[in-house]
């Protein structure tokens, strides 16, 4: 942990560590430079006491010396032995010592200077008396002479004014050395007061940072917490924790938000994949079924372009259905040289990827052409269900690695389903187409002609004579008797090379259709009366050149009417129908057409 933080890495808690380092670090420094000043000012204040106690003791020293002088004065005045003058003289000497070393003190401390006046007094008042009682009365008796009462009683009252004056000075050295006190016991009570706040101050913030940094901890593991709590009950889209530091904390939130993320990515892919599914399964055409799965596996796995290949009947393989900038191509586009690679991917059974088409590509020139547009990457993905395998799926991107495993184990999870619902739209095409068409001829039968028609009719309403349409019937002449003569089998096989006929010489949008028995029709779209009468005698014409057999010729009777504004539809049945039984009542094989202007029809 230590080597961690001295690294300065960041870590769950490596910020209160810091803050108790700092807080500690002022906190000592508090101690130390509190305890360093406290001492200093103690020893200065202590200093100033002792200079009112040292004052004291000299001015008793004074007074001692004086005293010292007065009873050796006293002794020698009395006994007139000289051995007091010693303790005079002695006295004399310690007075002048003591006095010298007072006035220095005095001297030297600015703060005493009020007492000079007083002591430099009291001093001379001690030499005045020294000289004028001491040293004088010392000298008279030496000399032989007496001293008289009133002489000691002056030297006695110079004394006594020596101590008042010096008792006063002791009152105020006393005084002062009180205040000193004081001031030195409160200059302690301060410092410790301050000290004692510094130190409430530092546990105060010490204790609001810890108590805030431990929040700022617990704050996103709360919120972390209450956001597990919500994906528990399917809500995922709870608000995580803003927390930016760089630690095991943000590290989580951070690949909880990627977490989430993905979630919620993973449930868009699943609604995406069920609507999908719900679509595939509702598709009415093949058509419709390519384009939705492409469509959506787009929306699963963006990409440039995807394609499905299928197998065809004689095994060959095509591209069904391309989905490429958001348009669907609906078509049949054989493989040019990718056969091969198809056939090994189909053999091992495996979905793949190429993640570099500049390293590895298959060999075709379709797959060249595609890499000249910019494709740099692929995934290939095996349509199969059970043992069925009915193509592959192709995703293609520009961008190389775009692909991943889990992309391809997604998709392939799929495959079956797209199988599933290619197959069953196959199979509903087929089933609509066979309700369409007529099971003998296979061409188209009398249902799609009626939804044929109701379409030209609703394409004429909205374009009126932009979209002028016509309708051939036709009949077979003598069917009966041919059926008779040749029997019911030929007779089919008239009618299937009738149909092929039909089919054969109507432009691309006509209609042929069998519309029952012996009869057929063919609906012509953007073709006026004119026009479809041409259509018919090309028709006619073919008919009777052409036959299944050498042994008999078949001619057909054929009558054209155009829709006309308020016709319905039965009306242009009816009018064709009439053209052709005209067509039959004038000898047959011949075509004839209903003109509405000349009020009837012509031949
Ligand atoms: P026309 O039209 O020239 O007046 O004489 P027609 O002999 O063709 O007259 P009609 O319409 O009465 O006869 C239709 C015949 O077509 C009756 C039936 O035997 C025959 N036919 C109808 N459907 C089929 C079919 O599916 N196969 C065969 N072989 N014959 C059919
Ligand atoms: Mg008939
Ligand atoms: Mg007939």
């Amino acid at each position: 942990m230590w080597k961690k933080l001295l690294q300065g890495k960041k870590f769950v808690g490596s910020n209160l560590i810091w803050l108790n380092i700092c807080f500690t670090t002022v906190f000592i420094l508090n101690i130390i430079i509190g305890f360093t000043y406290m001492a200093n000012s103690v020893q200065s204040d202590y200093q100033r006491v002792r200079e009112a106690a040292d004052l004291r003791i000299q001015l008793l020293r004074l007074e001692n010396a004086l005293i010292d002088q007065e009873t050796g004065q006293r002794g020698y005045l009395l006994t007139k032995d000289i051995e007091f003058l010693e303790p005079f003289d002695e006295g004399v000497r310690y007075y002048a010592q003591v006095a010298a070393s007072l006035l220095g003190q005095i001297e030297s401390v600015p703060e005493l200077t009020y007492l000079q006046e007083k002591v430099v007094r009291l001093i001379g008042m001690g030499e005045s008396w020294k000289e004028e009682y001491g040293d004088a009365q010392i000298r008279k008796v030496m000399a032989g002479g007496t001293i008289t009462n009133t002489e000691l009683l002056r030297g006695k009252e110079r004394f006594d004014s020596f101590r008042d004056l010096e008792a006063e000075l002791l009152r105020e050295v006393e005084i002062m050395r009180d205040e000193r006190r004081v001031e030195l016991l409160n200059g302690l009570y301060y410092l410790f007061a301050i000290i004692g706040v510094i130190f409430i101050l530092i546990q105060f913030f010490k204790q609001y940072h810890l108590q805030k940094g431990l929040g700022r901890i617990a704050s996103p593991i709360i919120q972390l917490d209450q956001a597990v709590a919500s994906y528990k009950s399917g809500y995922i889209y709870s608000k995580l924790p803003v927390y930016r530091e760089d630690d095991e904390i943000g590290r989580l939130v951070k690949n909880f938000d990627l977490m989430r993320e993905e979630m919620e990515k993973e449930k868009h892919d699943l609604q995406e994949t069920y609507r999908m599914i719900n679509v595939l399964n509702q598709a009415r055409s093949v058509e419709e079924a390519y384009r939705v799965a492409l469509q959506s596996i787009c929306s699963l796995v963006p990409c440039e372009r995807l394609s499905i290949i299928t197998r065809n009947g004689d095994r060959t393989f095509s591209i069904k259905a391309v989905f490429e900038n958001g348009t669907f191509d609906y078509r049949d586009v054989p493989l040019e040289g990718e056969e091969n690679d198809i056939y090994e991917m189909l053999q091992r059974g495996f979905s793949i990827f190429h993640n570099d088409w500049s390293k590895y590509r298959t060999n075709g020139s379709l797959t060249d052409a595609l890499y000249e547009q910019g494709i740099r990457s692929s995934l290939h993905i095996i349509l199969k269900k059970d043992f069925r395998v009915l193509g592959v799926l192709n995703l293609l991107s520009v961008e190389p690695n775009h692909f991943s495993a889990l992309k391809k184990e997604r998709l392939e999870m799929l495959s079956p389903m797209i199988v599933t619902a290619l197959e069953n739209a196959t199979e509903a095409t087929r089933i609509q187409d066979m309700a369409l068409h007529d099971s003998l001829t296979g061409i188209w039968n009398r249902r799609h002609f009626d939804q044929s028609l109701d379409l030209f009719v609703k394409r004429y309403e909205q374009e009126g004579k932009n979209y002028p349409f016509s309708l051939i019937l036709l009949d077979v002449d003598r069917f009966k008797v041919f059926n008779d003569t040749w029997g019911h089998p030929e007779g089919d096989l008239v009618l299937k090379h009738l149909a092929k006929l039909l089919e054969t010489c109507v432009r691309p949008g006509d209609i042929p259709v069998r519309f029952g028995g012996e009869e057929f029709a063919v609906l012509l779209p953007k073709t006026r009366l004119e026009e479809a009468e041409i259509a018919a005698e090309r028709i006619r014409k073919q008919l009777e050149l052409e036959s299944p057999s050498r042994k008999y010729t078949i001619t057909a009777s054929f009558g054209v009417a155009e829709w006309s504004e308020g016709f319905d539809r039965q009306d242009l049945i009816r009018l064709a129908d009439e053209a052709l039984y005209k067509a039959k009542e004038s000898g047959r094989n011949r075509v004839h057409a209903h003109r509405q202007e000349q009020g009837g029809e012509s031949a």
